[in-house]
């Protein structure tokens, strides 16, 4: 198969990059390295299945030949970074899915698009079911990313209905794991990277909001499968063991051996407070769960932060 990966250079795109060209199919990474990064893909580089192509995917996609399958990843996904370029992360998630959408129709291609937990907002039933409709303060902090995500998934939803795109809508609960920079803003990665320099751990409010975290493996092994089938969705993706933010600075604390202190910040506005993904769905249709667990996982960002510590100290020098 040929597989077009949008946001391919980034945290999660890098990932399926790996799974499906491990499965021995071919990839196009077209990313604009606004967030990502090719240092991401180097292990890759002389991979003969892989192309990548420096793009910004709010111009029309020009690709030659069949594409099988368009993962579109292409969004700034860190709440940091999202506030800082509130109007290209509408656009991204906007003029740019159109683009992908109409290369995707015309190419005859499955298209799966990474939605978010975000969509259901500080939610007001618990866990999160595909079916709840979410809360969402539409002119919040955060609403550039969630609206964003919403208008994507009415538009694909839309172009399923009147134009017969074959797309599927991924909703990704917190992912973490190694590649994930450790300066862009969430939680995991900056915790471990703040505990590794034995920097205070900055727990934002008390603490006592939850996410629940799924490691990277699981879940692009879960954007693959909904790649595969012709699900539309939307389906949640997520590991459904909910913790609490300052139990999560415990745990980070206790497995680097860190002297760090924890301290506490002002709570964002609109930060959600609980968030757990209710699976079923994921399970029945594609037949998916998580595997990996928070110690496992945290052990591997833990050592890609050790090994890589040096060259971000560089980079950012
Ligand atoms: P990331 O920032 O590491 O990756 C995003 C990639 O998109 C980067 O490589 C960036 O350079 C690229 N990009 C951004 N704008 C672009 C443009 N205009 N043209 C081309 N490329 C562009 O983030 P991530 O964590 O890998 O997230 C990937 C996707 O998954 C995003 O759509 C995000 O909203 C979604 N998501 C991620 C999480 C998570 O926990 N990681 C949770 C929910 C949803
Ligand atoms: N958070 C924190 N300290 C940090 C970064 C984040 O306490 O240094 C909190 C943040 O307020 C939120 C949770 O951790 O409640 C997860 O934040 P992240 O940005 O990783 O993801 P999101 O808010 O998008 O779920």
């Amino acid at each position: 198969m040929r597989c077009v990966i949008t946001g391919g250079a980034g945290f999660l795109g890098s990932h399926l990059t790996d799974l499906i060209l491990n499965e021995g199919h071919e990839v196009i990474v077209l990313d604009n390295l606004s967030t990502g990064s090719l240092s991401n893909l180097f292990h890759q580089i002389s991979n003969p299945r892989l192309q990548i192509k420096t793009v910004d995917v709010r111009e029309k996609l020009d690709i030659d030949g069949p594409v099988d399958i368009v993962f579109n990843l292409a969004s700034p996904a860190s709440p940091p970074v999202y506030t800082q370029r509130r109007v290209e992360c509408l656009l991204i998630n906007s003029e740019a899915v159109l683009q992908v959408a109409e290369f995707a129709l015309e190419k005859g291609a499955r298209l799966v698009q990474a939605s978010t937990s975000e969509v259901y907002g500080d939610p007001l039933s618990h866990p999160q079911i595909e079916h709840h409709w979410g809360n969402v303060n539409p002119i919040g902090e955060r609403s550039c990313y969630d609206e964003g995500k919403r208008f994507a998934e009415a538009l694909l939803s839309a172009m399923r209905l009147e134009q017969g795109l074959n797309a599927g809508i991924i909703r990704i609960f917190n992912t973490y794991g190694p590649r994930m920079h450790p300066f862009d803003g969430r939680v995991i990665s900056g915790f471990v990277r703040q505990a590794l320099a034995n920097e205070p751990l900055t727990v934002f409010g008390d603490g006592s909001q939850t996410r629940s975290f799924c490691y990277v493996s699981d879940l692009v092994r879960g954007l693959w499968l909904m790649g595969n089938s012709n699900q539309p969705g939307p389906i949640n993706l997520g590991n459904p063991i909910e913790q609490t933010v300052l139990s999560m600075a415990h745990l980070i604390k206790e497995s680097t051996n860190s002297e760090s202190e924890i301290t506490f910040e002002p709570l964002p506005s609109d930060d959600p407070v609980r968030r757990r993904p209710d699976v079923s769905k994921a399970k029945e249709l594609l037949g998916w769960e998580p595997l990996v667990g928070i110690d496992v996982g945290l052990r591997e960002v833990i050592n890609w932060q050790i090994e890589t510590q040096r060259a971000f100290s560089e980079q950012i020098s």
